[in-house]
């Protein structure tokens, strides 16, 4: 079981995405956890105790972005931390190292522990099992202009981007990463041939009806996925 932590201001938008659907069932098996911190809620106390002050800041040196401050995202790891064992902190940035199946399938294999010649290896050479096995990942999402680098230098972590673009913050990311990593997990999809990886993926698809009627036309599905011709198909998905 992978255990997410979820650093964030704005929790909701990775919580709904996890309520449905193929992630919603992988909560309830309990193939993987997910726990969400706010920094908000470790926002300094303002003289008047019934507020908080804000979690950001203008910067130091100047610019047109507001920046997170450092306390509120420190207070929010150091709690994941409490509740981690073998962990690994995730920072995004669109100037990260970027993020692809080959990661995914990386930090699923490290939570699922080392693969079998690894462990007789580790034991012939060590004489001991070493456990080095994922079981907590902390993905910390920043908003605004990002949060105070040394929260990095204090915690750190891995920097990862998902792609050359620049989002308004990391929850995209958190989901992203969720995801993808989740999906390479034995159990997490219905039926675990579904990832592409493993087998000869088509790049087209179709489902019944096999006429479609659509404003006066008539779209067909193509003949050789209704053929029943094993070898034809994979022929044509190959081709596609
Ligand atoms: N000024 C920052 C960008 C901040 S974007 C810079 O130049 O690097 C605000 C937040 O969104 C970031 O802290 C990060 O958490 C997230 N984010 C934006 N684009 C992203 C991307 N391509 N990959 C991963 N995270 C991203």
């Amino acid at each position: 079981m992978l255990h997410f932590h979820i650093i964030s201001l704005f929790p909701e938008t990775v919580k709904a995405y996890l309520e449905e659907s193929i992630l919603k069932r992988a909560l309830k098996k309990g193939l993987i956890k997910v726990s969400f911190y706010n920094p908000k809620d470790f926002a300094p106390v303002s003289h008047n105790p019934e507020l908080k002050e804000p979690v950001d800041d203008r910067p130091f040196g100047g610019g047109p972005g507001m920046v997170l401050k450092a306390e509120p995202f420190l207070k929010s790891i150091e709690k994941a931390l409490k509740k981690s064992k073998n962990f690994e902190i995730v920072y995004f940035s669109p100037r990260g190292e970027k993020f692809n199946t080959e990661m995914a399938k990386a930090f699923a294999q490290k939570s699922l522990g080392e693969k079998e010649e690894n462990k007789i290896l580790t034991f012939l050479t060590k004489g001991f099992w070493k456990n080095k096995k994922l079981t907590d990942l902390i993905l910390v999402s920043g908003r605004y202009e990002g949060i105070d680098s040394r929260v990095q230098e204090i915690y750190p972590g891995r920097e990862i981007s998902v792609g050359d673009y620049v989002l308004t913050g990391g929850e995209i990311p958190a989901m992203i990463l969720i995801d993808s990593i989740s999906r390479q997990l034995p159990g997490v999809l219905g039926n675990f041939n579904s990832l592409e990886e493993e087998r000869i993926s088509a790049g087209k698809y179709y489902t019944r009806p096999e006429k479609l009627r659509w404003k006066g036309k008539v779209y067909e599905v193509p003949r050789v996925l209704l053929s029943g011709n094993h070898k034809k198909i994979e022929e044509w998905k190959r081709e596609n």
